[in-house]
């Protein structure tokens, strides 16, 4: 009888021993790899963000007209301030008429 109840319980953990060292195997192989791109991701994403909202916030100050744009005194159209290419005697200039 009790052999009876021991039997099949080795063949049990047999086969989930197999099937667990093929998963540890498997993630090792798989986290390796993701754990490169991660730090990386990590690393653009958490520094970019910081640098551009300090600039953004004194070059507004800056520029009293609208929060990011800008009049080219020159063709008269309204630019996004990172088009914006020299200042002369409180005129701004875009790229395109800098040029
Ligand atoms: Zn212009």
């Amino acid at each position: 009888m009790a052999t009876d109840y021991d039997a099949p319980r080795k063949t049990d953990d047999d086969l989930s021993e197999d099937s667990l060292e093929e998963l540890k195997n498997r993630r090792m192989d798989k986290s390796s790899g993701i754990v490169d791109v991660d730090e990386s991701d990590l690393n653009e994403s958490m520094e970019l963000p910081g640098a551009d909202l300090s600039n953004e916030e004194l070059a507004v100050r800056v520029l009293p007209r609208q929060a990011d744009e800008f009049t080219c005194s020159q063709c008269f159209l309204v630019h996004h301030r990172s088009q914006l290419a020299k200042e002369k005697d409180g005129r701004l200039i875009c790229r395109d008429c800098a040029a």
